[in-house]
C-alpha cells in the first residue's frame, strides 16, 4: 500500500527576493511530502542558477508550466509553521498587485530582516540557573575558602525561581564560580527560551482623566464599531485627547483577548507615548522600529506572531506583523509621509493596514490634528466615520496664530523685532519658547564674495548644507560630505559667507543673546545617539526657562507642558513649491507645531513670520484653522483634476547618462499611446524637480485617472515594457502608485 503523502502535491511555486515579477516553480521531494504538512508561508531552500537561496512557498499545484525534467527539487524546508500566516499571504499578493511590484520583493519585505537571512523563527535560548535541593541546603560558610563560588550561590539562593544567564552577568560573578557549583552538584542549569512574556507590569499606574463631551462620543463611536471593518477618521485638534480616547478603547479590546497593532510615523515614537502606554494598559506591550537591532525586531515579531504581545506599536513595517488576536488597526499622525516607503517597494502603510483590516474584518483607527487630504475626503464622501475633537482636553486652551509680516523689517539673526520680545517677555514669565525652522546645520549655502562661487553637491543638482560644528559641507540628499572649505575653489579668495540659517545657526545665536537660558537643539543632528531624544526631553521637563530649537521632528506627538510661544520662523517655506501637495505639507507642519504651544493650563501663542501675509492659504490657516483650509484645498484639487479626486501613478527612471532616462520614457509612451484607455491622461515625460540626485539623472512620467481600474491596466503594460527594455541596459525604473512625491 502506498503511503499517504502530508503534501499531496507534487510542485511548489515559491516566492524569491529577486527582481522578478513571477514565482518559481520547484518540485517536492517525496520524503519531504511524506514527513512534513507543507503549507504556504513557509521558507525552504531552493537551487537557483549556480546557488542556493532561501525562498517562502505561494503556493502548490498538480502540474507545472514548464518541462518537468527541468525542475528542480526543493533543497531543504526551513520551517514547521508558516512565517506568513494565510491572511498576510493574501495581503502581500494583494500588494505586488496593487503596487505593481515583484511578489518575491514583497514577501521578503514583509519578513524581519533575520528571517529573510534564514535565521529560525524562535525565541532564542538562554542559560538559567537554579540551585539543586543540595545546594538550597549548603551552608555558605562551608564555602569559606571559595568566596567566588559563595558569592555566586549566595545569589542564587535568594531566587528559588532561577536566575537568568543576564541577571548574573550583571551581578558580575564568576562564570568558572558557576561551572565549579554545577559540578559539585549545588547548582543546575537550563536552557529557557527567551520570552519576556507574562513579566511582571511594575509601571505606576495612572488614574484615567474623565472624559469630555466629544472624547465620549468618540469613545462609544469607537467601540460599537469594534466587531467589523470600518475606518473611523478620529480627527481632533493638537492636545484634544484623541491618544486618551484610543486607549480607552485598546482597554476593552485587550480585556476581550485581542491584540492590538498601533503605527506610529518614523520618529514619533517618543519614550513618553511607551511610557504613557505602559502606565495604562497593563500588558505585554511590544516595539518594532528602525533603532532595533534586528535580533530585538526578531524578537517582537515573534512575541506579536505568537499572540504573547496584546499592543504592537511599530513603525511603517510593521503593518506587516503577525498578530493572530488582531482586533484593532491604530494609525496614529495618519498624514505623516513616512508612512508611504520612497524606495524599492513603495508601498503606503495606512493604505495597507485598511485592505488587511477589511479582509479581517476588524475596525481601522486613524488619528490626526491635520489628516491628509485623502483620508478627509474619504470623510467627506462619508466612507470614513468622521469624528471631530474640537475642544482640547483639561483646561487647555487652543492657542492664538498671529502673522508677523516681514517686508521691509530689520531682523536679527533672522528674527523680527516682536519675535525677540515676546521671547524675552515669555522667558521672563518663566515658561519656554520653540523655535521652529525645518532646516537642519548651520547655513544651507556657502558663497563666494568675490566671485559668486556657491557649493554644490558634485552627485546632485542641490547645495550643500554648512555645519559648522562638525567643520563639514553636507549634502542632504545624496550624504555626500567634505571638509568646510575657507578659500574659494574658483578665485581662491577667503572671502566665503555662509546664505541663510539653520538650525545650528539659531542656536549659536540665541546662546549669544540670552546668556543665561538653557536652550535645546532637536533635530536629526542633535539626536543621532540613541539615548539623546530622552536625555534632551527629560532636560526640557526639567527647566521653567528654555528655548527649544527645532525641525520637524519637534512637530510630531511631543508634550511640553511649559511651552507658550511657538515662533515658526519661515512660514512660507512651501508656499510656493512645485510640487502640489507642498502647501499641504507646510499646513500640517504650521498647524502641528503651533499644537505645542500651551499644552497644558498656560495659555499659548503663536508668531508666524511670513513675507506674505495676505496669501490666501496663510490666511485662511491662520484665522480659520486648519479644516477650512484643507476644504479649501480639496476643492482646488477637484477643480485641477489631481489627487485624491484623480489616482495617479508615476513611472521614475533614472539612469548616469543625462538623457537616457528621458530618452527610455518617452519610447514607451509612444509604443503605448495606442492602448491608452480612454479617460487616461499622462503628463510628460519630464525631468524631476531636483534633476540628477547621487549622480542619477532622472525622469518621470505621470499618467492619472479618475478610475482606478484602467490606471492598473495600463501600469501592467508598462510594467512589462520596461522589464523588456531595460534588460540591456543600465537604467533603473520604479513604479510609484500613489505617489507623495513629484
Ligand atoms: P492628543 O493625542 O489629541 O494630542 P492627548 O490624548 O495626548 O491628546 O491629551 C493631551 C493631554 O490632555 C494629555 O496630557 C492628557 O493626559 C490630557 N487629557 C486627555 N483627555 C483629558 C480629559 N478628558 N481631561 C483632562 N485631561 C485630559
Ligand atoms: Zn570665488
Ligand atoms: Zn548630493
Amino acid at each position: 500500500m502506498q503511503e499517504a503523502l502530508l503534501t499531496p502535491y507534487p510542485f511548489a511555486q515559491v516566492a524569491l527576493p529577486v527582481p522578478m515579477r513571477t514565482l518559481f516553480d520547484y518540485k517536492i521531494p517525496k520524503a519531504m511530502a511524506l514527513r512534513h504538512r507543507l503549507m504556504p508561508g513557509m521558507r525552504v531552500k531552493v537551487p537557483f542558477g549556480k546557488s542556493s537561496r532561501l525562498g517562502v512557498i505561494v503556493s502548490f499545484s498538480e502540474q507545472s508550466q514548464w518541462d518537468e525534467n527541468n525542475i528542480k527539487p526543493i533543497t531543504s524546508l526551513q520551517d514547521e509553521t508558516a512565517v506568513i500566516p494565510n491572511e498576510l499571504m493574501a495581503l502581500c499578493k494583494w500588494a505586488a498587485r496593487y503596487y505593481h511590484h515583484p511578489i518575491g520583493d514583497v514577501i521578503f519585505h514583509a519578513l524581519p530582516v533575520l528571517l529573510r537571512k534564514g535565521e529560525n523563527a524562535e525565541f532564542r535560548t538562554e542559560n538559567w540557573w537554579f540551585t539543586t535541593p543540595e545546594g538550597q541546603q549548603k551552608d555558605l560558610e562551608s564555602l569559606n575558602k571559595a568566596p567566588r563560588q559563595q558569592d555566586f550561590l549566595k545569589a542564587v539562593q535568594q531566587h528559588p525561581n532561577g536566575m537568568s544567564q543576564n541577571a548574573i552577568s550583571s551581578l558580575s560573578l564568576s562564570p568558572s564560580a558557576g561551572k565549579a557549583l554545577e559540578e559539585k552538584g549545588l547548582l543546575r542549569r537550563e536552557q529557557r527560551s527567551f520570552n519576556k512574556a507574562g513579566e511582571k507590569h511594575t509601571h505606576q499606574t495612572q488614574v484615567p482623566p474623565v472624559l469630555n463631551q466629544e472624547q465620549r462620543l468618540a469613545t462609544d463611536h469607537l467601540l460599537d464599531m469594534a466587531s467589523s471593518f470600518g475606518v473611523a477618521l478620529l480627527d481632533g485638534v493638537t492636545g484634544s485627547g484623541k491618544t486618551e480616547v484610543f486607549l480607552r478603547v485598546m482597554e476593552k479590546l485587550i480585556e476581550d483577548g485581542k491584540q492590538i497593532l498601533v503605527m506610529v510615523p518614523e520618529i514619533g515614537l517618543t519614550p513618553q507615548t511607551l511610557k504613557r502606554f505602559e502606565s495604562r494598559l497593563h500588558t505585554d506591550i511590544v516595539l518594532m522600529h528602525s533603532h532595533m537591532s534586528d535580533r530585538e525586531r526578531l524578537d517582537a515579531w515573534l512575541l506579536s506572531a505568537s499572540g504573547h504581545a496584546k499592543v504592537i506599536i511599530g513603525t511603517r513595517s510593521a503593518a506587516f506583523i503577525p498578530a493572530p488576536n488582531l482586533g484593532l488597526i491604530v494609525i496614529d499622525e495618519e498624514h505623516d509621509a513616512s508612512y508611504k516607503q520612497h524606495e524599492g517597494f513603495r508601498y503606503h502603510a495606512r493604505d495597507l493596514a485598511i485592505k488587511r483590516a477589511q479582509s479581517l474584518n476588524i475596525p481601522v483607527l486613524l488619528a490626526s490634528a491635520t489628516p491628509s487630504f485623502e483620508s478627509l475626503a474619504n470623510a467627506l464622501q462619508k466612507r470614513f466615520d468622521w469624528l471631530r475633537l474640537r475642544q482640547r482636553a483639561g483646561n487647555a486652551q487652543i492657542p492664538k496664530m498671529e502673522r508677523v509680516d516681514l517686508r521691509g523689517q530689520t531682523l536679527v539673526n533672522g528674527f523680527s523685532q516682536h519675535a525677540l520680545e515676546s521671547m524675552k517677555q515669555c522667558l521672563d514669565r518663566q515658561e519656554q519658547v520653540l523655535v521652529f525652522l525645518n532646516r537642519r546645520g548651520y547655513a544651507p549655502t556657502l558663497m563666494c564674495h568675490q566671485c559668486g562661487w556657491i557649493a554644490s553637491c558634485d552627485h546632485c543638482d542641490v547645495n550643500l548644507t554648512v555645519h559648522k560644528r562638525a567643520n563639514k559641507l553636507h549634502c542632504h540628499h545624496c550624504d555626500a560630505q567634505k571638509a568646510l572649505l575657507h578659500t574659494c575653489p574658483e578665485c581662491q579668495s577667503d572671502e566665503l559667507f555662509t546664505v541663510g540659517e539653520g538650525t545650528e545657526q539659531i542656536e549659536t545665536q540665541l546662546t549669544a543673546l540670552f546668556k543665561e537660558v538653557p536652550i535645546l537643539r532637536i533635530d536629526r543632528d542633535s539626536t543621532q545617539r540613541k539615548s539623546a531624544m530622552t536625555q534632551l526631553t527629560q532636560k526640557i521637563h526639567e527647566h521653567n526657562q528654555a528655548i527649544l530649537i527645532g525641525t520637524q521632528m519637534l512637530a510630531k506627538g511631543h508634550h511640553f507642558p511649559n511651552v507658550t510661544l511657538v515662533i515658526v520662523m519661515d512660514a512660507d517655506a512651501g508656499l510656493f513649491s512645485a510640487d502640489f501637495r507642498g502647501m499641504e505639507r507646510t499646513a500640517q507642519l504650521i498647524t502641528q507645531v503651533a499644537g505645542r504651544a500651551g499644552r497644558s493650563k498656560k495659555p499659548g501663542h503663536v508668531l508666524l513670520q511670513t513675507y506674505h501675509p495676505d496669501h490666501a492659504a496663510i490666511e485662511c490657516l491662520c484665522n480659520l484653522g486648519y479644516e477650512h483650509f484643507a476644504i479649501d484645498g480639496l476643492a482646488e484639487r477637484k477643480a485641477l483634476s489631481l489627487p485624491p479626486f484623480f489616482h495617479q501613478v508615476i513611472v521614475r527612471a533614472e539612469s548616469g547618462n543625462e538623457q537616457e532616462a528621458m530618452q527610455l520614457l518617452a519610447a514607451m509612451k509612444n509604443d503605448l499611446t495606442p492602448q491608452f484607455p480612454e479617460g487616461l491622461f499622462s503628463v510628460g515625460p519630464y525631468t524631476a524637480i531636483i534633476v540628477r540626485k547621487a549622480g542619477q539623472h532622472r525622469a518621470l512620467l505621470s499618467i492619472k485617472s479618475a478610475n482606478r481600474a484602467p490606471l492598473h491596466q495600463i501600469t501592467a503594460l508598462m510594467t512589462n515594457w520596461l522589464e523588456q527594455a531595460t534588460r540591456q541596459h543600465k537604467i533603473r525604473f520604479a513604479i510609484d502608485v500613489d505617489p507623495l512625491e513629484t
